[in-house]
């Protein structure tokens, strides 16, 4: 392998060639603690930046047994070391010349601690992180001195002093394992407690703004607090016993006035798929992994979804057992997302009122009354609720402000008042017997669905001579081959490296697992196991640091919402 000195060498042997030259840099080079691989070098000073990755042995970068062993605490140390990589490496990049010379750039994590390939720690303790790097140049002309600074001194140092050793901060890498660790422990003892989320007692729920995912400041948030009657204690590994509020399986509403706070507790159960930095002020808020939130979507595509236990009987006889459309209204839109979640295995459905068509929500008394069923398509969620409970185990968590008829199908009502929860169960059954609401049950048993094959040719990633092109457009909008795929209705998705990733993995599915006889569910499921097995990078040949893990709902959701998938549908 090649030393840092003749990385130096060829560096300064190229300076002022045309930019084409820093071809020839490609490759590995030892750096004595550890090895620099040069992936792959951008065309030009204004293309994407260079791909590098830095390996460190385990015994260089020491990180001990405990951080290693169960895979979530390997997944924090990840997660921390990716956290100080992304500060050391910011402060190493500068404008070293023309276009994104000099930039220098890793993945930046966010409010949760996911795996990612930017920084991937193996099982016997390598620690690989994987950045880009703007090659210096000035118009065309490399600036190899420039290159040669940032390459064999910049970026070592900088990843030396978080990763060599990877201890330097073992007391701090050792308290965010223990809370991630944590985090995960109570999530999977839900199942066993019969509970499908958990907000500790002390949480601070509210962030700090529409557009920033950090906690609203300590003075100016209601702290959260169990009532009593819906307060549990759960026992986390390191911190021992942690009382909060436990939402049972079932149908639970979270109800009160406007501005009251529930959206911001289910937000919070939303995003308890992922475990949460410290400071957070969702830590140890942790929901069961297959919970999916539910939103009206008008105007996406549908391909091919059973919504029949929900829309029957549309004006011009469309079958709905087998729905497609380009141009989805809010109810059908919200009725296929139900019939997808539950297609790759959705155990409870998180819904907003907020975000939802009223029209799939309810029907009332009057308009059952001046509207015959055989005219209304729509079988509302409020007469399929409790079914899906008893025949599928799917729980339900609803916020409700306006629809006093849930009180009928709910085990659980909790009141937000002044952005703190009350056990209002009783008060709305109650309620329920008193003033009745004279509406009628509609819609009868519930029709197993028909699952969907889809067709590996048409998840088509090309673009003109590019056998594969992606790209991001904004967060939550993928330019995928020629069209638009648009993700923003995907409220679980907390990165933006989970969107490249699915993307990416949308064709990996379409090359490797989907052929058309496969299930969704079927072809999914493997992919993930492959990811299981083998690591995130396996959705990409290149080496690529640009990737966040995501679940198996957020990527059949993207895979649905291409607006070029063919599918099969295959009777139950
Ligand atoms: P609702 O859904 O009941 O209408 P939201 O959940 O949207 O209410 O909350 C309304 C506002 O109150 C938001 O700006 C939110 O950030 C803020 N908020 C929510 N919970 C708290 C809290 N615990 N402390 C302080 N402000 C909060
Ligand atoms: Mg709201």
């Amino acid at each position: 392998m090649k030393t840092s000195d003749e990385l130096s060498k060829s560096l300064t042997a190229i300076d002022g060639k045309g930019y084409g030259a820093y071809k020839s840099v490609k490759g590995s080079y030892d750096l004595d603690d550890f090895v620099l691989h040069i992936d792959h070098v951008q065309g030009d000073p204004f293309a994407a930046p260079s791909r590098l990755r830095a390996v460190f042995a385990a015994d260089v970068a020491g990180i001990p047994s405990d951080l290693l062993g169960p895979p979530v605490r390997k997944r924090a140390a990840a997660d921390f070391l990716n956290r100080r990589l992304a500060g050391e490496l910011a402060a190493a990049s500068r404008n070293r010349g023309s276009g994104k010379s000099g930039v220098v750039r890793i993945l930046r994590p966010r409010q949760c601690v996911l795996e990612r390939t930017s920084l991937a720690i193996g099982h016997d303790g390598t620690v690989t992180a994987r950045f880009v790097a703007g090659l210096p140049a000035r118009g065309r002309r490399v600036l190899g001195r420039q290159a040669d600074e940032m390459l064999t001194s910049a970026i070592p140092q900088a990843l030396r002093r978080v990763l060599a050793p990877a201890t330097g901060e073992l007391d701090a890498m050792r308290r965010h394992a223990d809370l991630v660790q944590d985090s995960a422990a109570l999530r999977d003892a839900l199942g066993e407690r019969g509970l499908v989320a958990f907000v500790p007692d002390g949480a601070i729920l509210p962030r700090r703004s529409g557009v920033d995912d950090r906690p609203l400041a300590a003075d100016r948030a209601v702290v959260f607090e169990a009532p009593e009657r819906l307060r549990v204690s759960l026992e986390a590994p390191n911190r021992g016993t942690v009382t909060g509020l436990g939402i049972p399986e079932g149908i639970t509403l979270i109800v009160g006035g406007g501005y009251h706070g529930k959206s911001t507790l289910l937000r919070a159960i939303e995003t308890g798929i992922y475990d949460h930095i410290e400071g957070d002020g969702r830590e140890l808020a942790v929901t069961v992994p297959d919970a999916v939130k539910i939103r009206a979507e008008d105007g996406r595509s549908v391909a091919g979804v059973d919504i029949s236990n929900f829309i029957t009987g549309l004006p011009l006889g469309e079958d709905t057992a087998h729905f497609s459309t380009a141009n989805a209204s809010g109810s059908t839109s919200q009725a296929a997302a139900i019939a997808e979640a539950l297609e790759v295995g959705a155990t409870c459905l998180l819904i907003d009122e907020d975000t939802s068509a009223t029209n799939f929500m309810i029907r009332d008394a009057r308009m059952q009354a001046l509207i015959h069923d055989d005219d209304e398509p729509i079988t509302p969620f409020i007469d399929r609720a409790r079914q899906m409970h008893r025949e599928l185990g799917v729980s339900t968590v609803l916020v409700v402000g306006g629809a006093g008829d849930y009180f009928d199908v709910a085990d659980t009502v909790i009141g937000m008042r002044r952005y703190l929860p009350a056990d209002l169960t009783e008060q709305a059954t109650d309620i329920g017997r008193r003033i009745e609401t004279e509406r009628v049950h509609e819609g009868g048993d519930w029709s197993p669905l028909r699952r969907r094959a889809p067709d590996p040719a048409s998840v088509d990633a090309r673009k003109g001579k590019k056998p594969v092109s992606i790209k991001i457009q904004t967060p939550t909008r993928v330019l995928f081959g020629t069209q638009e795929l648009d993700l923003s209705a995907l409220e679980q998705l907390v990165e933006e490296a989970q969107v490249r990733a699915i993307a990416r993995a949308l064709v990996h599915a379409a090359e490797r697992h989907l052929d058309g006889d496969r299930t969704v569910r079927g072809a999914l499921e493997r992919l993930m196991g492959e990811i299981r097995e083998r690591g995130l990078g396996v959705i990409d040949r290149r080496e690529s640091g640009d990737y966040a893990a995501f679940r198996i709902h957020e990527l059949a959701a993207a895979l649905s919402r291409l607006r070029s998938l063919q599918v099969r549908s295959i009777p139950e």
